[in-house]
Formats: C-alpha cells, structure tokens, sequence
C-alpha cells in the first residue's frame, strides 16, 4: 500500500541514524555522491553526514547570512573546530592569526588544542588602548602571510568593533582567508560574507536558539571547496547536530529578528541609565560616543542597533568598594536578573568578569550583561531599583 503524504507544513524530525537505500544500485548512487551538495533527500545515507532536519534548519540559516551553504555543528566549538581545522594541511600549513579579543575559549582552544596538541604555528594580534592598529596589522599580515584571520565583529568582553572591512581589505591583500565569529553581532547587524569573509561561525547557542536550551553551532560559507571539506571534516568528527535540536533551533530562530532588536533597545536603555548613574564607573556599550570603538560600530551597524550585549562597572575609589558596588547590584536583582554564564537568553542575564576571565581585564566589578527580550518598562524598573538602592 502506498504511504499517504502528510499535509505538514515544516519538515519533521528525522532520528533514523541510518536511512533506507532499498537496494544496492541505490546504495552504490548514495555512496558515489556523498558530498554531492544537490543530492536528493532520498539518497541521504546516515544521520552523522546528512539529516533533512538538520538540512532544513540549515536553509533558514543560509536565507539570514545570505550563504550559499551552511552546515550546523552540536556546538559553536565545534563549528570554530571545523571552521579553522579544514585549513591544516599538515607541515604545508602557513601560520593562522587570531585577533586576542575574541571569546575565551576560542583562545584557549587555540592555544591548548592547535599549538600544543596539534603544533600549529598560533599568532595572536592584540589592541592598545582598546582599539586596534590597522597599520601594524598590515605588517604583520605582510611578513607571516597567514594562512586565516580569525575575528569577531563584537568582541567579549569589552565590545570593541573593529574595522573588519579594512581588515578583510587587508587580509585578502596579501592571500588570507577571513573567518569572522558573527555571534555577537548576528546577521541582522552585518553580513560577513557580504564584505568578503570566506567562513561565517556562530555559536548558535546564543541568538540563533534565542531561549538557554539548545547547545549548537553553525558554518556558514560560498566557497564550494570549503563546504565539500567542512561537510567531511563534520562528517568524520562527528560534530553533527541532533535532528532534535536542529528541528528546536529552526523554530526558534523564525523569531530572531523580533528577540534581538528588542535585545538591542533594551541593551541601549541598559547603557544610557547606567552612563548616567553616579553609582557606576565605566560603561562598555558601542552606541555611547565614549566608547573607543563607537565610530566603527556606526559605521559598521548604521542604524541597524549596537547588540545585545553591554559591559560596566562600579564607581569607587578601591578595588573593594568597586567589588561591593558589584556584589550589592548582583543581590538586588535577584531572581530577575540572573548570574548566567551565556548570553543571547530571553531574560537578561549578567556574568562578573573578573570571576572568568580573571585579572586580564584591570576594572574589578565590571559585571557582562546579556540584555534580554522582556518587557523594556520593567527591566528598567528593576536596574533603577537596583542602581538607587546601592550604598
Ligand atoms: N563564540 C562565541 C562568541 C561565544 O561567546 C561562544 C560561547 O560562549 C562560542 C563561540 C562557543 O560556543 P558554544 O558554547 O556553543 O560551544
């Protein structure tokens, strides 16, 4: 008896680990166009390659970074695993370069999994003053000639924006590939590959799932060759995302738009009462003119918003009372604001840098706020409460 077609408008969730070939003439086809980008959904092979949950979820992704591919990941770790690993070329391999102000674990995993495990030659390009130097980038780039450049648009946790335009210029110039983290700032405020990026990763944990409760990751790219070999660098990883969640994540990312330009006003309103408030130190937030990469970000977001994301910390004269200014802001929110390390979450949540990243950064009590979607009116009732209430 022939299966009736269900009248679903969205596809389902697909959990076979391995699909039905019927016979081996079909099954010599399957195998013979693996990495066939155009193959047809009934020639996919084993959930670990190919999953047409996952692949429909990838459409969404591909329609927002306007991508020709994208592939998700169980992680954006294993997105950026993926991202920069299918640059390795054994001992042909020129060096990579990272900007330093990305995430933590990026650098870690740089420095720990690529230069010591895998004895990658890892080079690090730092600001000063919070703002990078375009011209000793230039030199650098000139004499190492790396293979990548690895950056973020909106870097964690000080927010700087650097002029990725020049920087792709640049790194084009002299024959290097640009990988650009685009978590932060999501599609709705740049298209990397629009301005020339080669790879696009998030962690799609964040923004794109939108709600704390999917752990993912997605590539996104143009370059043929690349996708050929991030779909086999995936493929034999194994860091392919579950049907279940990327079935989850498609849902919630048809509300990007609406969460993160609400995440943005809310992230703006956050900035201005606390550059206003006696009670605080320093505000990080790219909207405000005193932000060292303001110019950047304008030209960069146009109109468009400043993120999510706003860093600040606590008035005072001593390292104590800025740490009580902190620890007294964090009690008084309690239960409404939340200590959550990630960010992109429907309530607003905060991290206190010093607890992470140590004494990297010099102002004790600066406190990393990941603005949610909720109602504007009320979360600034409670950061007013808080503000007027610390002694
Ligand atoms: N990239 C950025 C900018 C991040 O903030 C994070 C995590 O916080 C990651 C990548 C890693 O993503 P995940 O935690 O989904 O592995």
């Amino acid at each position: 008896m022939k299966k009736k077609a269900i009248n679903t408008s969205r596809t389902p969730v697909y959990r076979d680990a391995g699909f039905d070939l019927y016979n081996a003439e079909m099954a010599s086809e399957a195998f013979s166009r693996e990495n066939d980008p155009e193959r047809e959904p009934d020639l996919y092979i084993y959930s670990r390659y190919r999953n047409p949950t996952v692949v429909a979820a990838e459409e969404e992704i591909m329609k927002l970074e306007e991508s020709e591919w994208a592939l998700l990941t169980q992680s954006g770790m294993s997105a950026i695993d993926t991202a920069v690993s299918i640059f390795h070329r054994g001992r042909e391999t020129r060096p990579w370069l990272f900007f330093s102000e990305i995430y933590g674990g990026t650098i870690t995993f740089a420095e720990t999994i690529l230069k010591q495990h895998r004895g990658l030659d890892i080079h690090s390009f730092s600001p000063k003053d919070e703002k990078y130097d375009l011209l000793s980038f230039e030199s650098i780039v000139k004499s190492l000639q790396p293979e990548f450049v690895y950056i973020e648009a909106i870097s964690n946790p000080m927010l700087i924006v650097p002029d990725v335009r020049t920087i792709i210029g640049i790194a084009r110039k002299y024959g290097s590939k640009i990988i650009a983290d685009n978590t932060f700032a999501t599609p709705l405020l740049w298209k990397p590959l629009n301005d020339g990026a080669d790879l696009v990763i998030h962690s799609a944990t964040k923004y794109f799932s939108g709600h704390g409760n999917i752990t993912a990751g997605v590539i996104c790219g143009n370059d043929n060759y690349l996708m050929k070999a991030a779909l086999n660098y995936r493929k034999y990883t194994g860091h392919m995302i579950s049907a279940d969640d990327a079935y989850r994540l498609h849902d919630q990312i048809q509300t990007l738009e609406l969460r993160f330009n609400r995440q943005c006003i809310n992230a703006s309103m956050i900035a201005s009462l606390l550059a206003g408030s006696e009670k605080i130190g320093k505000v990080w937030y790219p909207e405000l003119a005193k932000h060292p990469t303001h110019n950047e970000a304008s030209m960069l977001f146009g109109d468009k918003g400043f993120g999510g994301m706003v860093t600040f910390d606590f008035a005072g004269d001593t390292p104590e009372q800025k740490r009580s200014g902190r620890d007294q802001f964090i009690r008084l929110v309690e239960g409404k604001i939340r200590l959550i390390p990630s960010l992109g979450d429907p309530k607003t949540i905060i991290l206190p840098v010093e607890s992470v990243w140590g004494v990297k950064y010099p102002e004790p009590g600066m406190l990393r706020l990941s603005a949610g979607f909720e109602n504007t009116g009320d979360l600034k009732d409670t950061i007013v409460s808080a503000l007027n209430s610390i002694v």
